[in-house]
């Protein structure tokens, strides 16, 4: 066939689980708990499907799960939203960005995007006819340049895609950092498409500084979560777009013919697991403890650790303990050692090789431990 996307591959996540699983490698490649969620939500969800909570919800989600969020966002960064027209919930994050793009980028738009970037950004921009404008984030520390931003600011950019928690670098933007986006963005019409994925996964005791917070940036925002990093689901696919009224309803045009609604016994599953706060509030302790484990392994190695501020990823530089570039390095680590990494490389358009790989720590102490001693002979 003549192919509409002749440059398009196979996610680096794919490529990289499919290996681990050939070679019976330690998969701490593509993020993801290796651990079971929490039995209660289990049953939640079990149970709405007894009760026979199993045909088509709403278009925007039921109500209890978009009140749920309401009160969640309300209680933490103090922005309240309209239950009724400013949350809908998606089938995921990746669901809701797409969408998000689609509904606000038009053909010949120029979108910007911080490398490194997750990998659905641009492609979701071009389907949209976008133009992609890259700014890099500050090579080694991986901070927001708003000198370069500035830059890169036309009077064709319609959006600026941001995720903090940061994947893969594991930053967490400041309040400082947000307040200079809001401040650059105030003379402009630029919409934000904030990633917040890892929202509950932040250490050290800083906070998460969500879009939210920020009144200027939320009135241009579609702030974008996902219940399958918070609650151990990865599987579900089910996440939420908090956003203005008049952002939500061009949100919801392209939402109602892409996927049109979310099943619906996960939904009243986790509306009423979310009547308690403790499972999100917990989260960063949780993760905190399984970083600290695997970093203190790490320090033991040639790797050189960069800081991990949030998510549940930590990056290292692999110089000190290889010559081979990112990716063949990941692909050697995974076949000769038994782990498996993701190169960094894969988050930038031109394949930027800084000789840094990511690994995921969501998993059960012994799956860290056991790669950890499978590092240690680096
Ligand atoms: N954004 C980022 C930064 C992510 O890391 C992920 C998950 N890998 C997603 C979006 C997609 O989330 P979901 O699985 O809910 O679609
Ligand atoms: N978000 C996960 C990661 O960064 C993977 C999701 C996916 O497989 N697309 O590892």
């Amino acid at each position: 066939i003549q192919t509409k996307f002749p440059t398009m591959g196979t996610t680096i996540f794919t490529v990289m689980s499919a290996l681990a699983t050939e070679k019976g490698a330690v998969n701490l490649g593509q993020g993801f708990p290796d651990f079971e969620c929490d039995p209660k939500l289990v049953d939640a969800v079990t149970e709405a499907m007894k009760k026979g909570l199993n045909q088509y919800p709403p278009m925007t989600g039921i109500a209890p799960l978009r009140e749920a969020v309401a009160s969640k966002v309300e209680a933490l960064y103090g922005r309240k939203y309209d239950s009724a027209s400013e949350i809908t919930i998606t089938a995921g994050a990746t669901q809701a960005i797409i969408t998000a793009v689609l509904a606000i980028v038009k053909p010949g738009d120029e979108v910007i995007v911080l490398e490194p970037c997750y990998d659905s950004y641009v492609p979701n921009i071009e389907l949209a006819g976008g133009t992609v404008v890259r700014v890099p984030l500050t090579p080694g520390t991986f901070r927001p340049d708003f000198v370069k931003i500035a830059a890169a600011l036309s009077p064709k950019t319609r959006a600026i895609m941001i995720n903090s928690p940061h994947n893969p670098s594991g930053t967490v933007w400041t309040r400082a950092e947000m307040l200079q986006l809001q401040d650059l963005l105030a003379p402009t019409d630029v919409f934000v498409i904030s990633d917040e994925v890892y929202e509950h996964m932040v250490f050290d005791g800083q906070l998460h500084q969500s879009a939210a917070r920020f009144p200027g940036l939320a009135a241009r925002s579609l702030i974008v979560s996902s219940f399958g990093k918070t609650y151990h689901v990865t599987g579900w696919k089910v996440g939420y777009v908090a956003a203005p009224a008049v952002l939500s309803a061009e949100f919801r045009k392209v939402h109602q013919f892409n996927v049109f609604t979310v099943n619906t016994p996960m939904q009243f599953g986790l509306a009423s697991y979310m009547a308690s706060p403790e499972p999100y509030l917990q989260l960063p302790a949780f993760y905190q403890r399984k970083r600290d484990l695997f970093r203190e392994g790490l320090a033991r190695t040639r790797f050189q650790l960069l800081p991990s501020e949030g998510t549940y990823f930590q990056c290292v530089e692999i110089s000190k303990v290889s010559a081979l570039k990112e990716d063949e390095f990941c692909k050697w680590l995974t076949s000769e050692i038994g782990v498996a990494a993701i190169p960094l490389s894969a988050f930038y358009g031109n394949g930027f090789d800084q000789r840094v790989v990511r690994f995921c720590f969501a998993k059960k102490d012994e799956t860290l431990k056991a790669a950890l001693e499978r590092l240690a002979k680096l």
